[in-house]
């Protein structure tokens, strides 16, 4: 439990800065090298979650040059997020981005405290870069390809969520290779013999922060006085993980096809990674018992993608039932979905001629690894639009639960009325 406590200090440090600039003169005293003389841009990346190699800071046209942090084997380098201090308050400054592929969202996200994000002004395309242009009101302001969600917060959630009721359960999932703990959340089911069990994990790919913001908007629904999550929390144990591949999204790498694989192309007879090998366990634990409904996984998609879409498991290889519940899953979420990122009904079969390693993605896994009226699916929100903000993905979750309710309405064995 070591991550806690230091970063959420480091937090409160970062939003005291933010908010006071007589304090930031203070704490540029004490360590003027680092931190800069007032006028004189800085940039850095020393933090949780950071990213960013600052390539030139042209001070006197205000603009600063960044590529994201280069963690070797450790995935596609597209995640960033920097400090940024010495703003004159009120100047417009310039951050130029690249040139790694989907590093460059159209509007990128920044904060004036570290915790409350909003979207810059959409940039300006320069070949394979990207320049912000941003005026900032403060003298120091955090800038990302999209608002973090951190290890802290994950620790925070599931701490904070599980506090607030005696049904939810908080656990370590496993300890990473890295030798951090990955939380979880358990919502137990208040019927004596749950028949259900549902299954929600985020950020397989650490770079994909918007997944766990998803994932957030789901768990505050769950947890929420809505009668629909009240009956969905009553009749199934629900599990959700915020952040699966915590050591990356520590350091800020991007994981995506990282050494020696993927975290969503691990799903084998011998995982390597921990969080992927006690998923799995979980999951045959509660198939075996009969409960298993449904899989989910959170992930961000491509950089022209605007809409929240599907990946599925080839139909050749479902039975009919479980196609059939697999469509009227689909077919809940497309009645729950509805935007402001709304679902249209979009899917896409990642089978064989996806990716050679395809029996090793999450979702396909359980697909061919469980009872026939298990649903799995990928749930891919899109990143690169004005809605992809906190509350955008929040409200993408919210409307994922009551997805979920809808489709549990009917047992997915039978697909007759669930006796409640
Ligand atoms: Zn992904």
């Amino acid at each position: 439990m070591y991550y806690s406590t230091d970063l959420q200090a480091f937090r409160r440090i970062s939003t005291a800065v933010a908010a006071s600039a007589a304090l930031l003169f203070v704490l540029v005293g004490a360590s003027a090298e680092s931190v800069g003389l007032l006028g004189e841009l800085v940039v850095d990346s020393d933090f949780a979650g950071g990213s960013g190699k600052v390539v030139e800071i042209d001070q006197a046209a205000r603009l600063i040059r960044i590529e994201p942090t280069t963690h070797e084997s450790r995935g596609w380098a597209c995640w960033w997020y920097v400090r940024i201090s010495g703003i004159e308050p009120g100047e417009e400054i310039s951050l130029e981005v690249g040139p790694e592929p989907w590093a460059t969202p159209v509007q990128a996200s920044y904060s004036i405290d570290n915790e409350t994000w909003q979207q810059t002004t959409p940039g300006t395309s320069v070949g394979r870069k990207i320049i912000y242009r941003q005026k900032v009101g403060t003298a120091t302001a955090w800038f990302a390809w999209g608002p973090p969600f951190t290890e802290a917060d994950a620790g925070e959630l599931v701490r904070q969520t599980a506090a607030g009721s005696k049904d939810v359960h908080a656990f370590a999932l496993c300890e990473t290779r890295g030798g951090r703990e990955v939380p979880a959340l358990r919502f137990e089911a208040r019927t004596s013999q749950p028949r259900s069990a549902v299954w929600v994990q985020a950020r397989q790919h650490a770079w994909e922060a918007g997944s766990s913001w998803v994932c957030q908007g789901f768990i505050d629904w769950l947890v929420s006085n809505d009668p629909r999550a009240e009956r969905l929390r009553n009749n199934t144990t629900v599990t959700v993980v915020p952040i699966m591949d915590v050591d990356n999204v520590a350091i800020g790498a991007g994981g995506k096809n990282q050494v020696p694989q993927d975290h969503n192309r691990d799903w084998s007879e011998k995982p390597h990674w921990p969080s992927v090998a006690s998923a799995m366990q979980e999951l045959r634990r509660y198939d075996e018992s009969g409960q298993l409904d449904l899989f989910i996984d959170l992930h961000n998609p491509g950089a022209s993608t605007k809409r929240p879409f599907y990946f599925v498991a080839p139909r050749n290889l479902m039975t009919d039932m479980r196609q059939r519940n697999l469509d009227r899953f689909l077919a809940a979420s497309r009645i729950e979905m509805t935007g402001p990122l709304q679902f249209l009904g979009e899917i896409r079969e990642s089978g064989p001629a996806y990716d050679p390693g395809w029996r090793q993605i999450s979702k396909n896994w359980v697909t061919l690894n469980t009872r026939e009226h298990v649903v799995a699916a990928t749930l891919e929100t899109a990143w690169n639009t004005p809605n992809s903000t906190i509350a955008g993905y929040q409200t993408v979750g919210r409307q994922l639960g009551l997805a979920i309710e809808r489709y549990l309405q009917l047992d997915p064995r039978t697909a007759s009325p669930d006796k409640k």
